[in-house]
Order: structure tokens, then sequence, then C-alpha cells
């Protein structure tokens, strides 16, 4: 599904700003996985790289998705092909609410995904199905965008968003940090309900404890701008235990 081969990439404003060095990963259907590593590796802008985000420049590699680089693609269209990195405004967007905004995103992608377009008491019903997952009241479907969302209510917005959506494959970025563990079960809940056959996930994160909930195919570590180690859930308990540093050690060793 995804294929990313030798991936470098820098800040566009700054082209010696180099964040990401030479990453390699392939992602098929199907699977779940976790990509973690020390704050300051690049976990963000890998997913934001994959999404299109237009801060930065892919300067070596390439990126397939479904066997064809989606590098010249921009984000909108890159969505389209059912690429997902839930989407956050710093600010409330006031007069919008979460619904509508929702539903323009559904109805974007829904041709090119073979899904109908829905009319607002169509995407209610779908929408209301969804809010369940989550485990929010419906009152937030009406809402303005952002307006007084906790913490917690973020992160679950971002699987809300996913479980509306449906995409083919969903990065989720740091969305277990800062919740306790009623709310990280229930994002992580979301996670196994919505991860299926035809579809992938990769969560990305700093801490391992999700990962009680959620079991990863694979579980990639990232340092300094690369994938410095691929294993099993096994990894995983071991950086638990162990941290990081073992691996500097040995990319440094290795140059
Ligand atoms: P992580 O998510 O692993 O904590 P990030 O991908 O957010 O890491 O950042 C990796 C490095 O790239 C950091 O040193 C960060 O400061 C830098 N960086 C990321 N985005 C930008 C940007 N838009 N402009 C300048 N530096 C950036
Ligand atoms: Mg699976
Ligand atoms: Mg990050």
């Amino acid at each position: 599904m995804l294929e990313i081969k030798d991936l470098h990439v820098c800040v566009e404003e700054d082209p010696s700003e180099k964040i990401l060095k030479g990453v390699n990963l392939t992602i098929n259907e199907g699977e779940i996985h976790a990509i973690m590593g020390p704050n300051g590796s690049g976990k963000s802008t890998l997913s934001k790289v994959v999404a299109g985000h237009e801060a930065y420049e892919v300067t070596q590699g390439d990126i397939l998705y479904n066997g064809e680089s989606i590098l010249d693609l921009e984000a909108d269209e890159r969505a389209h092909l059912g690429i997902f990195l839930a989407f956050q405004y710093p600010v409330e967007v006031p007069g919008v609410t979460n619904k509508n905004l929702l539903r323009q995103a559904y109805n974007t992608i829904a041709e090119e995904q073979g899904r109908e377009e829905l009319d607002p008491l169509q995407f209610e019903d779908h929408a209301r199905e969804q809010l369940k997952l989550v485990d929010m009241k419906e009152e937030f479907l009406e809402r303005s965008v952002n307006a007084g969302f906790s913490g917690g209510e973020k992160k679950r917005n971002e699987i809300f968003q996913m479980a509306v959506l449906q995409p083919k494959l969903s990065f989720l970025d740091e969305t277990d940090s800062g919740l306790d563990i009623d709310a990280l079960k229930i994002v992580a809940n979301g996670i196994n309900e919505l991860s299926g056959e035809d579809n992938a996930v990769v969560l990305v994160t700093h801490y391992q404890r999700i990962l009680d909930y959620v079991q990863p195919d694979h579980v990639h570590v990232m340092i300094d701008g690369k994938i410095a180690k691929s294993g099993d859930k096994d990894l995983a308990i071991k950086l638990e235990e162990q941290g990081y540093d073992w691996l500097t050690d040995t990319v440094s060793v290795n140059g």
C-alpha cells in the first residue's frame, strides 16, 4: 500500500535543515504499525510529509502509494486517495460546526472512495453511529470546531474523524499522549475497531503505553531522521524497559 524509499526531507524554507535522512518503510493493507522514537527524531515530519504538508521538501527518495508516486500530489489529492492525518485546528472556528466540517470532508473524498455523497440527514446518521465508538455525546457534532475541546476530546475527535472518513491509510500522531487511562482505552478501542483487512494504521507515539491495548504488527524506532530498528511488539517492550540509548549507540557505531 505505502512504500517509502530512501526518503530525505528538509524544511522548505531552510534547505540546510535536514530532518529525514533516508527513511525506508513498507506498509501493507491490514497492518498496524507503530513508529516510536525520542522527541525531535522526525516522527511527526514523516507523517506530515506522507500527508503532503507544504512546509517540507523531499530532496531524495520517493513515496509510493499503491505503486505510484504521490510526491507531486497536493495534500487534498492525497486525502482523496484515502490517506488520513487527523486535522487539527489551532483555533476555534466560530459558526462552523464539527458536523458540517466533517460532512464537507466526507463528501469531498466520497466519489474517489467509491461512496455516495451524503445529505445533512444521512450524514448525521452516519456521524452519530461513529460517535458511539469514541463515547462522545451527540451535542459534540453541533459544537463549533474546537470550541472548548478538552485535551482528551481533541484526541478522541481524531479517532472520530477517522471513523467518519474511513480512510485507507491513517496516521495518528501522538493520539495517545496526555490521555487518562479511560480515554486511552476508548482511543485504543476505536483504533482496533477501525483497523481491518483493507486499511492500515500508523501509530506515531513516544510512549509504549497505548501498545498495551493496540497490537501493532510492526514496531519501528526512528532516531535522528532514520528508522534505526524495526521489529515486533517485543521491540516496544524492550524500549519501555531500556529506553532509546542502546539504539542511539548502535546508530553512532554504524555511522
Ligand atoms: P518528532 O515528531 O519525532 O518529535 P518532528 O518531526 O516534530 O519530531 O521534528 C524533527 C526535527 O525537525 C526537530 O528538530 C524539529 O525542530 C525539526 N522541524 C520539524 N518541522 C520543522 C519546521 N517546519 N521548521 C523547522 N524545523 C522543523
Ligand atoms: Mg490487522
Ligand atoms: Mg511529533
